[in-house]
């Protein structure tokens, strides 16, 4: 099984490559947001309770997105592989998912982090805030909010996955295939 962590702040291109590496190896793309945004869509109570987070770009209980990832990884267990988008987000995040995967006897080979400035996420952003409809990406407050989020609970797990030897970061701008061609380089070496 190849299982990655796609890692990087709000706008640094994680679903982009994502879609890239899904089609190239035929993994499963695990995105809590967007697990989160189906809840929200379906009304669901826990969808409810995670769109008041949402849009105030805080960060939802782990407990929430840890059950969502549990259930996923239970239905699909003769799955090639996964690219987790999104997740883990915080460093208990990530404590439970290496204990979910150890229930499977697999493990995470690699969290590859796409690096990307503030003023850059911002204005990519604001621009995908044009089309996506998502109302996180229209407002410059917002947008700010979550790049302090990321930066206060989020980065910490990078020093997580570098522990364990794990972490490779790689700079989040240029052509979306020369950033791609490096992720595949570093998943070949694993
Ligand atoms: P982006 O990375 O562009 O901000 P996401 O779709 O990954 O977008 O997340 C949107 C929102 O969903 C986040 O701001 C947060 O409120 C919530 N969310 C998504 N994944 C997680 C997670 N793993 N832990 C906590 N909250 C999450």
């Amino acid at each position: 099984m190849l299982n990655l962590v796609l890692f990087g702040p709000p706008g640094a291109g994680k679903g982009t490559q994502s879609a890239k590496l899904i089609e190239q190896y035929g993994l499963i793309h695990l995105s809590t947001g967007d697990l989160l945004r189906a809840e929200i869509s379906a009304g669901t109570t826990l969808g409810l309770e995670a769109k008041k987070l949402m849009d105030q770009g805080i960060l939802v209980p782990d407990a929430v997105v840890i059950g969502m990832i549990d259930n996923k990884l239970n239905e699909n267990k003769a799955a090639a592989g996964f690219i987790f988008d999104g997740f883990p987000r915080t460093v208990a995040q990530a404590a439970a998912l290496d204990n979910l995967l150890a229930q499977h006897d697999v493990s995470i080979q690699q969290m590859i982090a796409l690096e990307v400035e503030e003023e850059e996420l911002t204005q990519r952003l604001l621009s995908r805030g044009k089309t996506s409809g998502r109302p996180d990406d229209q407002n410059e407050d917002l947008i700010r909010k979550r790049v302090q989020e990321y930066t206060e609970k989020t980065a910490p797990v990078a020093d997580f996955y570098a522990q364990q030897g794990k972490f490779t970061g790689i700079n989040g701008v240029g052509e979306i295939e020369g950033i791609y061609a490096q992720i595949v380089s570093i998943v070949e070496k694993n």
